[in-house]
Parts: structure tokens; C-alpha cells; sequence
């Protein structure tokens, strides 16, 4: 894949870069490794000022990195505007916050003693340079929500970011650098994938993180762990929505609209697969597909706009296939299934609906990274668990039900990361996000985000 800049809404190349030579690659491994032995023997007051000031940076920014966002990829410009504002918000969240997270952690006396020590405690310390793969679909927040905390603990970062978002890659660099870090502190290195795996190899790589497609994740996880490097996966998705009678319908088919089609449907944390109560099925398919039917498509630099275009042709295509697919196997389209008319030039595709799903379809198995939905009628809430739990995926879950015995079931049995009632899911810096199954495995954000890439040091005094 080319490392350019394409316009998504017009298919038009607009900048290409060069891919960093083996020499470039090398100069900035060694300076990420300089950096982290200066870096890390830094306090949390330090960190906190210089993350504090990227914040700020990247606040003032906010309406021209925006703008860049929607260029490369083709998101909304009001959503990537907001994209920025929650960036800044956990960059704020962590640097107030990781000093805490990180604090010491002291057993209890009666197990000191009992270990033979006289005093025993756990220090979290940095692991060292941190090599981040990065898609574009969020390509601010996936970044800073690894940045933010791996920064603040005293880690170095490496972004190798998406081929498709270059000109953002490089702001972050540079924003990083703007606040103060000291050089080294985070550097973006221009590479095609295929040259990951060299960088992973390297010794002055510590561990890594990926968001991305489970082949990506796969990829970097056995050569991580060829290298016995830790890693953290983040990857695909295909989140149930359940509405069960008890459910606010209007409510939950409005919010259902949003969870589905935010990001033009590429989100890996969007709802996908639409479980419905035979009780409310009606009444939810037909305010459901309304409220689709009803969204703007257009120009994403347009702030009326809600649906843009897909970040890709072949992300297209790929969508355009499992429809297809569905089509062919018996499933009823209840509104889109085809590109835009409208909108020939780019990569658009109208917000789609799809009834009488069975397993023989593909897209009964595999994530749809766009605007499409598919519905299911369930009889009972057994029935919606079994469907919701019918998926190689795991990330995180909808449920729509004002019952608490419903409620805890949900809780119990639903096999994901998260469980959102009456809402949808929603990543915030204070809750863990992340997988199970092959949605990934470790956390990110929160408690949890931060210690991932530290080392959980055992200090000992007999
Ligand atoms: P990829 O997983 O291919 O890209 C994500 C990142 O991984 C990019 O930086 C990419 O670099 C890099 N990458 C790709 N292959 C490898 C590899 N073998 N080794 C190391 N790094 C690699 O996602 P795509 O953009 O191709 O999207 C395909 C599908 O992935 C989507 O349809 C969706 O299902 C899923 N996806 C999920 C995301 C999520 O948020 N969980 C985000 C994006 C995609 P490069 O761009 O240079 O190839």
C-alpha cells in the first residue's frame, strides 16, 4: 500500500511520501532508546506539565487537524472535531490522574511478614520504547489512547501509523514535539506493514500495541511473541444490540442509528448485529430503518453531513460483498444496499439495513466496517444470548431492557469486553476497553490501560 494522502470523497490523490529508509528507521530506534534512558527517571509532575501542554497544542489545533482527519479518511468534520476534543480530554485525564494509578501498592503487613520481609512493596516502571501499528479510522484517539498513558508511565513511543493517514501521523509527531518532549520521546515512522516486523525484532523494542484487523493482530502477536515481547491487540468487532420488550423502542431504534453508523460505520466498537424481541421486533425494525433512510449523505467537510464516505475503494468492495453475499443466501434489504446515486465520484455507500439473516451468510460471521446493519428476531432472551454470543468476536455489547434480573443475566453471560445498557458503547478514559476472543486481548484506558506496559516491580527489604 502507498504511504499517501487520498481523498476519500473524491478518490483523488493528493500527496505521496516516501517510505523511510532502513537508515531513518534506524536512527530513530536508537533515539526512542537515548530518550527512554533520560525520559524514564523523570517524575510524574514533569510528564504531567509536558502532557498537559500537548493537550493545550492539540485544543488550538482542533478545527485544522480536523479538517486534515476528514481528508485523509473521510469522517464527518464535526465528528472529527470531537474526535480532537476527546483526545485532549484523556491526555488532560491522564496527566492528573497516572501518579494514582501508579501509586506504590503495599501489601498487607500480615503478608510482608509472612514473605519474611521487614518492609514490601510494588513500584510500576516504564518497559522502554513502545511500538504502536495504528489504524486510520480513528487516527487521533486510537494514538493518544495509547500515547497518553504509555507517555505518562514513562515509556517512549514509535506510532506506525496507517498508509492512508500520513499527514496525520506526522502531526502527531510533531505535536509531541511542539509541547516540549524531549526528542525521541515520540517519534512516527513512515513504513509500509511490511516493514513492522523488523522494527518488532529490534532490541530496543520493548512491547507493542496494535489496533487493527485480526490478520494485522495475528501478525504482530507471533512475532512478538517469537521475541517474547508483550503486546496489547485491539481488533475487529461485531457488537450485539439486543432490545428486549421492556426497552424505551423509540429510544433505543434512534440510538441505534448513531451506534451503527458513527464513523461512517467503522468503528470497531460500533453495533452490528441488531437482536430484537419478536414482542418489539416490528415497531424497532420499521423506526429503525426510518431513522437510516433518513441520514444525510454528502460531503464530509459539509457540517450538515452524517454519512461520508468509506475511508477506502477496497473497504468498499469488501462491504459491498458480504451485502451481496447476503442478498444471494435470502436476506431482505430493508433500506440502502447500494451506492449512493447521488454521489458517483468516491466511496459512499447508502446506510443499510438487512432482515432474515440466517448463519449461511457470511455476514452472519464476519464484521461489517460500515454503514450496515443486520437484524435479527429473537423469541426470548436465551434466544438473544445464543445469537449474541455467536460470533469469533468479542469486544463489547448493547443491551435495551429496563429489567434487573434481565440486566444481571446480560452481565453474566454476554461474552465481551463490555456491557452498555440503554446506550451505546462509548470508550472514556476512566473504564478499561478492550477484548476477548478474537476481539483481542489486554486493556487499554483506565487502571488497567496504564499498567499494561509496565513492569510490575516486586521491591523486597528483608
Ligand atoms: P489493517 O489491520 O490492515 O491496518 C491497521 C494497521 O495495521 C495499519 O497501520 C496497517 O499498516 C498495519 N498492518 C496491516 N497489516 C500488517 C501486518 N501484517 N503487520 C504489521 N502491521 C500491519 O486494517 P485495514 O485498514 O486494512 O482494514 C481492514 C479491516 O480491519 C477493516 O475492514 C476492519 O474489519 C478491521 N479494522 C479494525 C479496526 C479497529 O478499530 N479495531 C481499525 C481498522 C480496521 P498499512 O496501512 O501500512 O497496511
Amino acid at each position: 500500500m502507498p504511504i499517501s494522502t487520498t481523498n476519500p470523497a473524491t478518490g483523488e490523490t493528493l500527496e505521496t511520501f516516501e517510505a523511510m529508509d532502513a537508515e531513518e528507521v534506524d536512527r530513530r530506534l536508537e533515539r526512542a532508546r537515548t530518550a527512554f534512558e533520560e525520559y524514564r527517571t523523570t517524575g510524574f509532575a514533569e510528564r504531567a506539565e509536558l502532557m498537559r501542554r500537548a493537550a493545550d497544542e492539540l485544543e488550538k489545533d482542533q478545527d485544522e487537524i480536523a479538517r486534515t482527519v476528514t481528508t485523509e479518511m473521510g469522517k464527518p468534520v464535526a465528528a472529527a472535531r470531537a474526535e480532537v476534543a476527546k483526545c485532549v480530554k484523556a491526555m488532560r485525564w491522564y496527566a492528573e490522574r497516572a501518579e494514582g494509578l501508579l501509586a506504590d501498592e503495599h501489601p498487607s503487613q500480615g503478608d510482608v511478614e509472612d514473605s519474611g520481609a521487614t518492609t514490601a512493596y510494588v513500584r510500576y516502571r516504564p518497559l522502554g520504547p513502545v511500538l504502536a501499528v495504528m489504524p486510520w479510522n480513528f487516527p487521533l484517539w486510537q494514538v493518544i489512547r495509547f500515547a497518553a498513558p504509555a507517555l505518562m508511565a514513562g515509556n517512549t513511543g514509535l506510532l506506525k501509523h496507517a498508509s492512508n493517514v500520513p499527514r496525520t501521523a506526522l502531526y502527531l509527531e510533531e505535536l509531541f514535539r511542539r509541547a516540549g518532549y524531549p526528542e525521541g520521546c515520540f517519534q512516527t515512522l513512515l513504513i509500509g506493514s511490511g516493514e513492522v516486523e523488523g522494527v518488532l525484532r529490534d532490541r530496543r523494542v520493548a512491547a507493542a500495541t496494535l489496533t487493527g484487523s485480526e490478520p494485522a493482530g495475528r501478525s504482530v502477536a507471533s512475532i512478538a511473541g517469537d521475541e517474547i515481547k508483550k503486546t496489547v491487540l485491539e481488533l475487529g468487532g461485531s457488537d450485539p444490540y439486543l432490545v428486549l420488550p421492556s426497552a424505551d423502542v423509540a429510544k433505543a431504534a434512534e440510538v441505534a442509528v448513531a451506534a451503527r453508523t458513527q464513523n461512517n460505520g467503522q468503528s470497531c466498537i460500533a453495533a452490528k448485529r441488531f437482536i430484537v424481541h419478536r414482542e418489539v421486533y416490528e415497531e424497532f425494525a420499521r423506526l429503525f430503518t426510518d431513522g437510516m433512510r433518513a441520514l444525510k449523505i454528502g460531503d464530509p467537510m459539509d457540517e450538515s453531513t452524517r454519512i461520508g464516505p468509506l475511508s477506502s475503494e477496497r473497504g468498499r468492495a469488501d462491504l459491498e460483498e458480504l451485502v451481496e453475499d447476503a442478498r444471494k443466501h435470502g436476506a431482505t434489504v430493508l433500506c440502502g444496499g447500494r451506492r449512493p446515486a447521488s454521489h458517483p465520484a468516491g466511496w459512499f455507500y447508502e446506510p443499510t439495513v438487512l432482515a432474515d439473516i440466517t448463519p449461511a451468510m457470511r455476514i452472519h460471521r464476519e464484521e461489517t466496517f460500515g454503514p450496515v446493519a443486520t437484524l435479527y428476531r429473537v423469541a426470548d432472551l436465551d434466544e438473544a444470548i445464543e445469537v449474541a454470543n455467536d460470533t469469533d468476536f468479542g469486544l463489547s455489547s448493547n443491551v435495551w431492557t429496563r429489567d434487573r434480573a434481565e440486566q444481571e443475566r446480560c452481565v453474566r453471560d454476554l461474552r465481551a469486553g463490555g456491557v452498555y445498557f440503554n446506550g451505546m458503547t462509548a470508550s472514556h478514559p476512566a473504564m478499561p476497553f478492550g477484548g476477548v476472543k478474537r476481539s483481542g486481548y489486554g486493556r487499554e484506558l483506565s487502571g488497567h490501560g496504564i499498567r499494561e506496559f509496565c513492569n510490575a516491580t516486586t521491591v523486597w527489604h528483608g
